[in-house]
Protein backbone atom coordinates (compact mmCIF):
# COMPACT_ATOMS: atom_id res chain seq x y z
CA UNK A 1 0.00 0.00 0.00
CA UNK A 2 1.43 3.29 -1.19
CA UNK A 3 0.52 5.27 1.83
CA UNK A 4 1.75 2.51 4.68
CA UNK A 5 4.32 3.75 6.56
CA UNK A 6 5.52 -0.03 7.17
CA UNK A 7 5.09 -1.18 3.26
CA UNK A 8 7.55 1.94 2.82
CA UNK A 9 10.06 0.71 5.93
CA UNK A 10 9.60 -2.76 3.99
CA UNK A 11 10.76 -1.11 0.57
CA UNK A 12 13.58 0.92 2.17
CA UNK A 13 11.65 4.29 1.42
CA UNK A 14 11.87 5.01 4.98
CA UNK A 15 15.11 3.91 7.27
CA UNK A 16 14.39 2.14 10.21
CA UNK A 17 17.04 -0.38 12.28
CA UNK A 18 16.25 -3.97 10.90
CA UNK A 19 17.03 -6.41 13.27
CA UNK A 20 16.22 -9.58 11.42
CA UNK A 21 14.54 -10.35 8.42
CA UNK A 22 13.16 -13.53 6.74
CA UNK A 23 11.95 -14.20 3.46
CA UNK A 24 8.28 -12.93 4.74
CA UNK A 25 8.50 -11.21 8.08
CA UNK A 26 10.68 -8.08 8.99
CA UNK A 27 11.67 -6.92 12.47
CA UNK A 28 12.55 -3.63 13.08
CA UNK A 29 13.47 -1.26 16.90
CA UNK A 30 10.60 1.35 17.71
CA UNK A 31 11.22 4.92 16.88
CA UNK A 32 9.89 5.29 20.31
CA UNK A 33 10.50 2.30 22.85
CA UNK A 34 8.64 2.11 25.66
CA UNK A 35 11.23 -0.71 27.27
CA UNK A 36 15.19 -1.21 26.78
CA UNK A 37 13.95 -3.28 24.14
CA UNK A 38 11.43 -2.52 21.99
CA UNK A 39 11.03 -4.27 18.85
CA UNK A 40 8.21 -4.30 16.19
CA UNK A 41 7.75 -7.55 13.80
CA UNK A 42 5.49 -6.95 10.73
CA UNK A 43 4.87 -9.49 7.91
CA UNK A 44 6.35 -7.75 4.74
CA UNK A 45 2.94 -8.07 2.82
CA UNK A 46 0.19 -5.25 3.80
CA UNK A 47 -2.52 -6.57 5.84
CA UNK A 48 -3.92 -3.79 8.19
CA UNK A 49 -4.54 -5.86 11.66
CA UNK A 50 -4.48 -8.97 13.24
CA UNK A 51 -7.70 -10.75 12.26
CA UNK A 52 -7.08 -9.57 8.64
CA UNK A 53 -3.85 -11.16 8.64
CA UNK A 54 -5.24 -14.39 10.34
CA UNK A 55 -7.92 -14.97 7.66
CA UNK A 56 -5.89 -14.42 4.59
CA UNK A 57 -2.40 -15.78 5.75
CA UNK A 58 -2.74 -17.98 8.74
CA UNK A 59 1.05 -19.46 7.53
CA UNK A 60 2.20 -16.09 7.39
CA UNK A 61 0.63 -15.00 10.57
CA UNK A 62 2.62 -18.30 12.06
CA UNK A 63 5.92 -16.47 10.75
CA UNK A 64 5.10 -13.26 12.39
CA UNK A 65 5.05 -15.25 15.78
CA UNK A 66 8.26 -17.72 14.65
CA UNK A 67 10.28 -14.51 14.16
CA UNK A 68 9.21 -12.67 17.04
CA UNK A 69 10.49 -15.38 19.37
CA UNK A 70 13.35 -15.70 17.18
CA UNK A 71 14.20 -11.81 18.01
CA UNK A 72 13.14 -12.27 21.70
CA UNK A 73 16.15 -14.99 21.66
CA UNK A 74 18.63 -12.70 19.91
CA UNK A 75 17.97 -9.79 21.83
CA UNK A 76 18.79 -11.47 24.67
CA UNK A 77 15.10 -11.73 26.37
CA UNK A 78 14.26 -15.61 26.40
CA UNK A 79 15.50 -15.97 30.13
CA UNK A 80 14.51 -13.16 31.73
CA UNK A 81 10.88 -13.37 29.61
CA UNK A 82 9.54 -10.73 27.53
CA UNK A 83 6.02 -9.61 26.24
CA UNK A 84 4.60 -9.79 22.55
CA UNK A 85 1.34 -7.47 21.91
CA UNK A 86 -0.58 -7.02 18.70
CA UNK A 87 -2.96 -3.68 19.31
CA UNK A 88 -6.32 -3.83 17.38
CA UNK A 89 -8.20 -0.74 17.00
CA UNK A 90 -9.66 2.03 18.62
CA UNK A 91 -9.94 0.74 22.16
CA UNK A 92 -6.57 -1.62 21.29
CA UNK A 93 -4.64 1.49 20.36
CA UNK A 94 -3.32 0.73 16.89
CA UNK A 95 -1.88 3.89 15.30
CA UNK A 96 -0.53 1.75 12.15
CA UNK A 97 -2.68 -0.25 10.21
CA UNK A 98 -0.16 -2.49 9.18
CA UNK A 99 -0.12 -5.68 11.73
CA UNK A 100 2.82 -5.55 14.04
CA UNK A 101 3.67 -7.82 16.95
CA UNK A 102 5.44 -6.05 19.46
CA UNK A 103 7.93 -7.49 21.51
CA UNK A 104 8.69 -5.96 24.59
CA UNK A 105 11.87 -6.67 27.27
CA UNK A 106 15.38 -6.20 29.02
CA UNK A 107 13.24 -5.11 32.27
CA UNK A 108 10.59 -5.99 34.38
CA UNK A 109 7.81 -4.67 32.49
CA UNK A 110 5.14 -4.48 35.48
CA UNK A 111 1.46 -4.75 35.16
CA UNK A 112 -0.38 -6.47 31.84
CA UNK A 113 -2.43 -3.11 31.67
CA UNK A 114 -2.60 -0.21 32.87
CA UNK A 115 -6.43 1.82 32.78
P1 LIG B 1 0.54 0.68 17.50
O1 LIG B 1 0.09 1.79 18.42
O2 LIG B 1 -0.06 0.83 16.13
O3 LIG B 1 0.36 -0.70 18.08
O4 LIG B 1 2.11 0.84 17.39
C1 LIG B 1 2.73 1.62 16.41
C2 LIG B 1 4.19 1.74 16.82
O5 LIG B 1 4.92 2.21 15.70
C3 LIG B 1 4.42 2.74 17.96
O6 LIG B 1 5.03 2.06 19.07
C4 LIG B 1 5.34 3.79 17.34
O7 LIG B 1 6.33 4.26 18.24
C5 LIG B 1 5.95 3.05 16.16
N1 LIG B 1 6.32 3.90 15.04
C6 LIG B 1 5.57 4.91 14.50
N2 LIG B 1 6.22 5.45 13.45
C7 LIG B 1 7.40 4.77 13.33
C8 LIG B 1 8.50 4.87 12.42
O8 LIG B 1 8.53 5.69 11.51
N3 LIG B 1 9.53 3.99 12.59
C9 LIG B 1 9.53 3.06 13.60
N4 LIG B 1 10.61 2.26 13.70
N5 LIG B 1 8.51 2.93 14.47
C10 LIG B 1 7.46 3.78 14.33
ZN1 LIG C 1 1.49 -1.70 4.88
Amino acid sequence: MSDCLFCKIVAGEIPATVVRQTDHTLAFRDIAPKAPVHVLVIPKAHHPDLAALATADPGLAGQVLATAAAVAEAEGLAAGGYRTMFNSGRHGGQEVFHVHAHVFGGAPLGPMLAI
